[in-house]
């Protein structure tokens, strides 16, 4: 039985998919990368933006057209909407809403009565990662109580839910007896880990440092509140990977309240200042969202300058797009998509010279990067300890290697920091 396993949207989709990749293999399933050489294709979709449900729907029509005769599962948020909806989607054989998803296999099993297969994969033959990562993501934590006003991503996940920290642990243990090095900590409000089960995201993080021998432990996107007093201490263990992503989505106070966040941009730049006394090298990436209705010149005038003041190493820039059945979608004072689109760009500049001007920054120093895979320009590519994107020209086999690199310059494109090794990480 061959699987192919599709997915687009958040780190936590990527997570759900990894899970199923080895629950899958350890039936003794192997894993595919075309529709044409799958028996069962799983698409996990997404409903961020409209751009996202028309990208999953491509690949559900894609997977479709290329192989008619393979059994296709669906999940994710734009799937789990349409389900709730009662609209049906073409081609599809099994929906697994995002309340079931986390026993997606055996449901598959139940409902397509799909073969037991000879004899499981061997755990060292499994593969674990697409698209050549050596980070693993590792769901904590689903859904979120808050109702951000441009939000569908609680609409569609529903309650916040928390998995047990024993069971993180293990996991990460299985993960790291497969020679994973890094894990990446994902959920829908990963800061509100724990609310349902008496603990917090600080004594996850406490716990799987303790529990576990993993060298990197990294923090998925993290909301900018609620994060306990301790929080900031935690960046002491040099396992913990001083780099957040916080998103501000806007510098206003007014349209902070239209979208009804947590966070006033005062208290933002606050949790910027803490994250720097917790660390020098502590680096800093965001969402913001152009366009917001309501949202006047003098709005986006503060937005750019709390960006500009925050220093992100790196920005995810969205054009507002009104996702029906959440509030934002009936507010008044809509912007024109040229408007959006001008400041959406000017947005672009100001985030590239602000991730140009972080690589510069560390320029001269040494860090431990982790080398996970070759570009199209025969480059190794890794991430430094606080994200900033390393590329290193050598010819030996550096894959999922930990290696003291050297940062000598940036690269024409900004986006990378060309690297050497060197014997030491003193510098
Ligand atoms: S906190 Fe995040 S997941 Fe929750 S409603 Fe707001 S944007 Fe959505």
């Amino acid at each position: 039985m061959r699987v192919l396993l599709q997915t687009l949207g958040c780190r936590l989709n990527e997570a759900e998919l990894e899970t199923w990749s080895r629950e899958f293999q350890a039936l003794g399933y192997a894993i595919t990368e075309t529709p044409e050489t799958a028996d069962l294709v799983v698409v996990n979709t997404c409903a961020v933006t409209d751009e996202a449900v028309r990208k999953s729907r491509k690949l559900m029509n894609r997977a479709r057209r290329g192989n008619p005769d393979a059994k296709l599962v669906v999940s994710g948020c734009h799937s789990s909407l349409e389900h709730a909806a009662g609209r049906a989607i073409p081609g599809v054989d099994l929906v697994v809403d995002n309340r079931h998803k986390e026993r997606l296999v055996q449901i598959a099993r139940e409902r397509l009565d799909l073969p037991a297969a000879a004899s499981p994969l061997d755990p060292g033959a499994q593969s674990l990662f697409a698209r050549g990562r050596q980070r693993a993501f590792v769901k904590v934590q689903d859904g979120c109580r808050h109702r951000c006003t441009f939000c569908i991503v609680t609409l569609a996940r529903g309650e916040e839910r928390s998995r047990p920290p024993e069971a993180v642990a293990e996991e990460i243990q299985r993960l790291c007896a497969q020679g994973v090095q890094e894990a990446v900590l994902a959920g829908v409000h990963l800061g509100g880990y724990g609310r349902d089960i008496g603990s917090s995201l600080e004594q996850l993080i406490r716990y799987l440092l303790r529990q576990t021998k993993l060298p990197r432990l990294r923090l998925g996107a993290v909301e900018p509140w609620g994060l306990s007093e301790g929080f900031w201490g935690l960046f002491d263990n040099p396992r913990l990977m001083p780099h957040l992503h916080l998103p501000l989505q806007s510098g206003s106070d007014a349209i902070l309240k239209r979208m009804a966040r947590r966070c006033k941009a005062e208290e933002f730049l606050r949790l910027t200042e803490q994250a720097r006394a917790a660390h020098p090298d502590f680096n800093l990436s965001t969402d913001i969202i152009a366009g917001f209705p309501g949202e006047t010149e003098a709005d986006w005038q503060a937005t750019l300058d709390l960006v500009r003041a925050a220093g992100f190493g790196h920005l995810h820039i969205f054009g507002f797009s009104a996702r029906p059945g959440t509030p934002a979608a009936e507010l008044s004072g809509p912007i024109p998509a040229d408007l959006i689109k001008a400041r959406s760009r000017e947005l672009h500049g100001l985030g590239e010279a602000l991730k140009r001007a972080a690589f510069e920054r560390f320029v001269g120093r040494t860090f431990p990067v982790l080398l996970e895979n070759r570009g199209g320009d025969q480059r190794w590519g890794g991430y430094t300890p606080n994200f900033l994107r390393v590329a290193l020209a050598a010819g030996a086999d550096l894959e999922n290697r930990i290696l003291p690199l050297r940062l000598t310059r940036v690269n024409a494109a900004g986006d990378a920091a060309i690297a050497r090794i060197t014997p030491d990480i003193s510098g």
